[in-house]
């Protein structure tokens, strides 16, 4: 971790990697972050469903029975290798939905009805495998209903996504928060105004979470619970609007959080490209590493 330099802005920098579930193999979770020193949360699948993603075998997409779950405790090594990792601090455990199971109605928490046993029975069962406090939600796919919010409200989780409107109910808090944000986001911009509405309403009407506008580097309040703004890696989209995020959160002296899957470094340019960004923090910026917890932290 990068000793602070005296008089320059510091800041958080956090890491979400998604996906681990039942199916994870941990010699791959270790590839990825055996190399680093660097403090990671893993936002876990409790008891992933049959559902096609990159971080379940092809043979468990489809032609299952729909109701089949796979409980993380089933997957002896990998609890023995997460819970090692949680003892040396190494990770932190944040909830990534229950199953994960998308649905012609849309993704997990996306829809309305049992979300509230969803959450409660998911927790419990991170907690209790795991040995360890859990009160992080991450979103699947990054989608949110109104009765999502509201369970997570009801159980104190603060929540930790992408504010963009796709997949999220725009009810009045939503759409009041995406109007602070917008002002956020309009001062900090850096092209013309013209190119702000055209990203802004790309944001609106497709939730493209490649624009490349500002997000605040702080946590905010959506009725009554917390969230926080990450920013996705993603490899086609390049690194010019992470760097700007990561300049301006540093400028600030505020949070920054950098979502991405341990399955995305498959691609080898992927982690050539996750390394740049680690170097250019470290040598151009001044980053405190820490887990995405903090990024709750007044
Ligand atoms: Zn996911």
């Amino acid at each position: 971790m990068g000793e602070a330099r005296p008089n320059t802005p510091m800041f958080e920098f956090a890491i979400r990697d998604a996906d681990t579930n039942y199916h994870t193999d941990p010699e791959e979770l270790d590839r990825v972050w055996g190399r680093y020193d660097l403090p990671v949360s893993l936002a876990v699948v409790p008891k992933h469903g049959p559902t096609r993603s990159p971080a379940v075998p092809e043979d468990y997409w489809y032609d299952r029975d729909p109701d089949e779950r796979f409980p993380l405790a089933d997957n002896e090594a990998l609890v023995e290798y997460l819970r090692d990792g949680v003892e040396a601090d190494r990770y932190s455990v944040l909830q990534h939905g229950y199953d994960h199971v998308r649905t012609p109605a849309g993704p997990e928490f996306a829809r309305h009805g049992d979300l509230q046993e969803r959450l409660v029975d998911g927790r419990e069962h991170l907690e209790s495998t795991l040995d360890v406090d859990v009160d992080v939600f991450v979103p699947p796919d990054g989608a949110l209903s109104s009765a999502g919010s509201r369970a997570l409200e009801r159980e104190r989780m603060r929540t930790l996504h992408y504010l963009t409107l796709r997949g999220r109910t725009r009810s009045p808090a939503v759409v009041r928060t995406f109007a602070a944000d917008a002002l956020f986001k309009y001062r900090h911009r850096t092209g013309g105004r013209l190119t702000f509405l055209q990203d802004l309403y790309r944001l609106w009407a497709i939730g493209d979470r490649s624009v490349g506008l500002a997000s605040r580097p702080e946590p905010y309040r959506v009725d009554g619970g917390w969230e926080f703004t990450a920013v996705s890696l993603v490899e086609s989209a390049g690194l010019a609007r992470v760097k700007r995020q990561l300049r301006l959160a540093d400028a600030l002296e505020g949070k920054f959080c950098l979502a991405l899957h341990y399955h995305d470094f498959r691609s080898e340019r992927f982690r050539e490209q996750f390394e740049e960004l680690l170097r250019y923090a470290r040598t151009e910026l001044d980053p405190k590493f820490v887990h995405c917890e903090a990024l709750f932290r007044g």
